[in-house]
């Protein structure tokens, strides 16, 4: 998950990296009074998840009060770079005499936290890497360890720092090293660090992005990255602890486990069909989370006339019969859409009999073979 700059920040101010004094609002008053309360210029800055803002016209510097609250109103609702934008930063803007990037992430090759210093700051570190890579210094960290005071010291060295700038980078460097490491964090970056005209080191943006697989040990992220993912039916399949992808074509498609989903689209490829989507909701198969899946499924069917069946597979293995077949019917009975529905029952013997018993002239489609319902769904998505 994606963190925007003004939470970013907040962790670096914990951890003691020095931050622009800043305001985060969200109406064109709001953005006056902060600026009013900061008292000198200010940058007034788009709060989106994506970077490059600088270039797209999403950071701008207001002289006066009167001109951040014209700036915010511009800027608050406008689309940027795909995304709309309802928050500001309002921010003292920085007198920079330097800019530099400093950023810890995870090595491919060998898995581990690198931290990685350039003197060419302020631009994409990718650029920089394609253009002056030799203006770019990395270092693997031991993670049993952290990244430890001097190798910091002699990281920044390569960037051509000396004396207190040297000093303070190589602080800031450790200090950002622990942000990426209690927050489980998958890329921690500052990008500019500023030099400023009085030799203060300023951390003027922040690009956090926070391992998902990690969230559950940081409940208060965890309750927010639902709300943040942007596609409007990923974001369902997350509500219903499942997930959801979008693929273009006529068949809806919901599996319990990905290998399992996966083997499906595969199938139907290979028959000629074109999977819609896919939903995978995890190995056991409650009622609840039959009922919410094959619910979103029906949604997605009654919203989008491009779906034209609904393939379910569901193996049982420990899910019980009773539970599926209950949460199927209780979805088809709440959203209500006529869509045909074919349905694959595996798994056990005994449940397998007992899911179609159960679900017997209920009008869905029921097979026992894999490639039969396959078969079918391609049938009638074809018609
Ligand atoms: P990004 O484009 O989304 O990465 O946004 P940044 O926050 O990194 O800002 C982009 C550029 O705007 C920086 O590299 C700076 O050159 C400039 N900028 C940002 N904040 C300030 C500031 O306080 N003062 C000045 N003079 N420039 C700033
Ligand atoms: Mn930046």
């Amino acid at each position: 998950m994606r963190l925007y700059e003004y939470e970013g920040k907040e962790m670096f101010k914990q951890y003691g990296i020095p931050v622009p004094r800043g305001i985060v609002v969200n109406t064109g008053e709001q953005a006056r009074q902060a600026a009013v309360s900061i008292g000198k210029q200010v940058v007034v800055k788009s709060q989106i998840l994506g970077g490059g803002r600088g270039k797209a016209g999403g950071i701008r510097v207001a002289e006066t009060p009167k001109e951040a609250e014209e700036i915010a109103q511009q800027q608050l609702g406008m689309e940027l770079m795909g995304y709309k934008v309802n928050e500001l930063l309002v921010e003292e803007k920085l007198d920079i005499e330097n800019e530099i990037y400093m950023g810890v992430t995870i090595d491919d090759v060998s898995g581990m936290p690198i931290a990685i210093v350039s003197a060419k700051g302020g631009i994409a570190i990718e650029e920089v890497a394609r253009e002056n890579p030799e203006s770019i210094a990395s270092s693997l960290v031991d993670p049993m360890y952290g990244l430890r005071g001097y190798e910091a010291i002699n990281l920044v060295s390569q960037t051509r720092m000396t004396g207190k700038a040297l000093a303070s980078a190589s602080s800031i460097l450790c200090q950002l090293y622990k942000v990426f490491e209690s927050y489980d964090m998958r890329i921690t970056e500052i990008n500019p660090l500023v030099i400023t005209t009085e030799g203060r080191l300023v951390a003027a943006d922040s690009r956090c992005e926070i391992d998902d697989h990690s969230l559950f040990r940081h409940p208060e992220l965890e309750k927010v990255a639902v709300d943040r993912i942007q596609d409007f039916w990923e974001r369902e399949g997350a509500k219903a602890g499942a997930n959801y992808v979008g693929l273009g074509g006529n068949i809806a498609v919901m599996a319990n486990g990905a290998g399992l989903a996966m083997s499906l689209l595969d199938m139907i490829d290979y028959k000629g069909g074109h999977a819609g989507c896919f939903l995978e909701t995890g190995g056991g198969l409650s009622r609840e989370r039959m009922k919410k899946g094959v619910g979103l499924l029906l949604r997605k069917a009654k919203s989008d006339p491009r779906i034209k069946v609904i393939l379910v597979m569901a193996r049982m293995m420990m899910s019980p019969p009773d539970a599926v077949a209950e949460g199927f019917m209780e979805a088809v009975n709440e959203v209500k859409v006529a869509i045909p529905l074919v349905a694959v029952m595996r798994g056990r013997e005994s449940y397998q009999k007992r899911a179609r018993e159960l679900l017997k002239g209920t009008g869905i489609k029921l097979y026992l073979s894999v490639e039969e319902g396959v078969n079918e769904a391609v049938r009638i998505a074809a018609k």
